[in-house]
């Protein structure tokens, strides 16, 4: 039996992590939950999994969750402290990192202190601190599952191969809804178009980051940290059918793939259950449902954002940090539609120019960084509302 904390437990992720707990209840267990702000949707869980603790990190709502669960021998906490000391516990197993962007960061440090078994959904965490996270892992001997399904894939590729023999690896990319588009249309497009994804069902902000390619730069980026890659040794292909999940080519010239059908529930119930494959009736991958399965190289000059991280990632130091800080902000913008889908790309790239680089981040520079990057993002955005009027 493992006991899973389940950090985002309201999210995309963390839904679907509940439905793989609920359909293994030998295996797994709900031992903690923690949501931002959905006090009832975790309320609900909490009923429904009867978990040990659960956690709400916007301090505003705890009232409404403790008084709903006071019945229950559920222990309820508020707060980022509190996440970082519950993920800790010894009554935990595995920590399933669910939470949106550099808000995730602290916790999963805080698991990989405590040599948690850590599935991490949580790319950001990897591109703002991935050399941090990764040396710190590595000392606490604390395993790191990707729940990414393009490295989960990877991972899955590597086993029983030797590191020295991996020439690259070629992250798939669906391409988003906009593929094929040029920034005439691009000019145009809306959060809701951007919203409509082909393949996955996803949350909010990594939707949008699909329809930019951001998304994609963020994996390159996670990728060279999880498997310790060189910066050429990273490719990017397009494959609108997202069946095949990623692949690894070998110095002999031969290419590993891992297919299925697009289903989160496959790479977190793989990184949960490590290094078990556990049986599930999930729909099967038929190939004559895909008779053809294409590839094309990606759109660098219009999908600018794929780009911009690829620059960051070679750049290294705080520059992915920055990246990822100015995307969150610029995202948010965009779902809440005040800046152009476009217009994107140029506020990332003047927020990289702007903020000071650093080669050897700390953490607390990490976190300045992030800071300062968020600052002048919001600066630029309210720059450009002002030019419109
Ligand atoms: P969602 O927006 O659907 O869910 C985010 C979760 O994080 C919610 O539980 C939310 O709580 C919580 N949260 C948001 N902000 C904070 C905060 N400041 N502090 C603490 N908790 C917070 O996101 P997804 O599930 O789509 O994505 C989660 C992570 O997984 C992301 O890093 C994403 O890149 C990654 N990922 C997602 C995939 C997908 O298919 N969705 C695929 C691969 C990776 P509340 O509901 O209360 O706001
Ligand atoms: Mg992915």
């Amino acid at each position: 039996m493992r006991r899973i904390a389940v950090l985002g437990s309201t999210g995309s992720i963390g839904t679907q992590t509940l439905e793989v707990i609920a359909a293994n209840p030998d295996i797994f267990q709900a031992e903690v939950l923690s949501a931002h702000s959905n006090a009832s949707l975790l309320i609900d869980q909490a009923k429904k999994f009867k978990p040990n603790a659960v956690i709400i990190t916007d301090e505003s709502k705890y009232a409404e969750v403790k008084s709903a669960l006071t019945l229950f021998p559920i222990k309820v906490f508020a707060g980022n402290k509190a996440l970082a000391e519950v993920v800790q516990w010894e009554s935990v197993d595995v920590v399933l990192g669910a939470i949106l962007g550099f808000a995730g960061l602290n916790s999963i440090l805080a698991a990989i202190n405590a040599g948690k078994h850590v599935a991490l959904a949580n790319k950001e965490t990897l591109v703002v601190a991935g050399e941090l996270v990764m040396a710190l892992a590595m000392q606490k001997r604390a395993p790191i599952l990707p729940v990414d399904s393009e490295h989960s894939a990877i991972f899955q590729c590597l086993l029983g191969e030797r590191p020295d023999k991996v020439e690259k690896v070629i992250l798939t990319a669906s391409g988003g809804p906009f593929l094929g588009r040029k920034p005439n249309y691009l000019v145009n497009v809306k959060a809701s178009h951007a919203l409509l994804h082909p393949n996955w069902n996803m949350g909010a902000k990594i939707s949008i980051d699909r329809s930019t390619l951001m998304n994609k730069g963020l994996e390159m980026i996670e990728a060279k940290w999880l498997f310790g890659l060189d910066n050429n040794q990273i490719d990017v292909i397009v494959h609108p059918q997202s069946v095949v999940h990623s692949m690894v080519q070998f110095r002999d010239g031969s290419v590993k793939a891992q297919m299925g059908l697009p289903d989160m529930r496959l790479p977190i119930q793989y990184a949960m259950g490590f290094p078990e494959r556990i049986v599930n009736a999930y729909k099967r991958l038929d190939f004559k449902d895909f008779p053809k399965l294409t590839f094309e190289a990606p759109d660098y000059k219009t999908f600018r954002n794929l780009a911009l991280a690829k620059e960051a990632m070679v750049r290294g130091g705080n520059a992915p940090c920055v990246l990822n800080a100015a995307n969150e902000v610029v995202v948010q913008a965009f779902l809440n539609n005040k800046v152009g889908f476009l217009e994107m790309s140029d506020m990332i790239e003047k927020t990289l120019a702007c903020v000071s680089f650093v080669k050897s981040p700390t953490l607390e520079d990490y976190i300045k960084s992030d800071a300062e990057s968020r600052a002048y993002t919001a600066e630029f955005l309210k720059k450009s509302q002002l030019s419109i009027y």
